[in-house]
């Protein structure tokens, strides 16, 4: 029977603004998966098709389709599949489309690996990913309640490695939280889920449009009128990479009680208007001054990718 995972209770999506620009429309041809950064990815992309996977159970739906565990007939090897119906709004097909392209370019052991996009008969998109396992942070926060400061140091590392690859090829994430970082049983962290992540153009592209999970949105991103328009996107993913890792240590969203639903307001004041939340007392001082860097209000004074792998709270105990 197939095993439906609960979606998360955090789930307040802004809306997309509509653009009736250049964004592709269904039906389209797909791009060749052959053009897969990886090279033996790109190897057994072309070879497998819908036809030679077995579906085992759905891991859980996104807001951009179903994420179903499969098993290759002829391997037995087991990869995560994510597919996108085709009668789809046209926003979550912006969406997949975005996810297609990144997940394409991408080529990181901290950035979970595409095996190949194909369609299907129907019009379906199918995107073949590595199957991670034991899901995601946050239901592993659910089932094995908050982490230790030395395994979210390794879980900081480990983030802070991929969004280093991501930043260096100009692409932002603009959505990081537990619900979007996947493990495996070797404990090795890594980033998924770019469906609304943005590949920048320029270096410092402006980066402004509502898109995301609102609750792990930086005070610029979520209210850019007080925060200045244009802003640095990379600093936005720092702050949420700040909360994501108070989240899993204290186990609830960390500007609300624990149990208390967000509503969009309550979020905007706590975000834009509150001060940045702390550690209990019990927190080391590497770990709270770890998180003062990343959740500075101010995204010039937050630190980069480069200057947090450096930071004694990662550098200390490097396995
Ligand atoms: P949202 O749209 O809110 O980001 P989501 O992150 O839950 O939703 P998906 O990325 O479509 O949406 O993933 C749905 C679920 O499927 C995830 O929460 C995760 O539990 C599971 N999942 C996704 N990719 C994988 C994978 N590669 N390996 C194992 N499980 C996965
Ligand atoms: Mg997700």
């Amino acid at each position: 029977m197939a095993l439906v995972r609960e979606r998360r209770q955090l789930n307040l999506r802004l809306p997309i603004p509509e653009r009736s620009d250049h964004r592709p429309r269904f039906p389209l041809p797909l791009p060749p998966t052959t053009t897969t950064a990886n090279t033996s990815t790109a190897t057994s992309a072309a070879s497998i098709t819908s036809s030679d996977l077995e579906k085992l159970q759905v891991l859980g739906h996104g807001n951009g389709g179903t994420v179903y565990k499969v098993r290759h007939k002829r391997t037995s090897t087991l990869y995560a599949l994510k597919v996108v119906h085709s009668d789809s709004d046209p926003t979550l097909r912006r969406q997949v489309f975005r996810e297609m392209e990144i997940l394409r370019r991408t080529d990181s052991p901290h950035v979970v690996r595409c095996h190949g996009i194909f369609e299907k008969p129907s019009g379906d998109i199918c995107i073949l990913m590595e199957y991670m396992d034991l899901g995601t942070l946050d239901s592993l926060l659910k089932t094995h309640g908050t982490f230790s400061e030395p395994k979210l140091a390794d879980v900081a590392r480990q983030v802070l490695n991929g969004l280093n690859y991501l930043h260096g090829h100009k692409i932002i994430h603009r959505d990081l939280k537990p619900s979007n970082l996947l493990v495996n049983d070797k404990m090795e962290v890594k980033i998924a889920d770019f469906g609304v992540s943005k590949i920048m153009c320029r270096t410092l592209d402006a980066c402004n449009s509502y898109v995301g999970t609102c609750a792990y949105m930086s005070p610029e991103r979520f209210d850019p009128d007080t925060y200045g328009g244009n802003y640095n996107g990379y600093a936005g993913d720092i702050w949420s990479l700040g909360l994501t890792l108070l989240e899993l240590y204290m186990g609830h969203f960390p500007f609300l009680p624990p149990g208390q639903r967000p509503d969009w307001a309550t979020l905007m004041c706590a975000i834009c208007f509150g001060e940045p939340p702390s550690l209990p007392e019990q927190a080391s001082e590497e770990f709270r001054s770890f998180i003062e860097c990343c959740l500075q209000k101010e995204s010039n004074k937050r630190w980069t990718v480069a200057q947090l792998l450096a930071h004694p709270f990662v550098c200390k105990d490097p396995r």
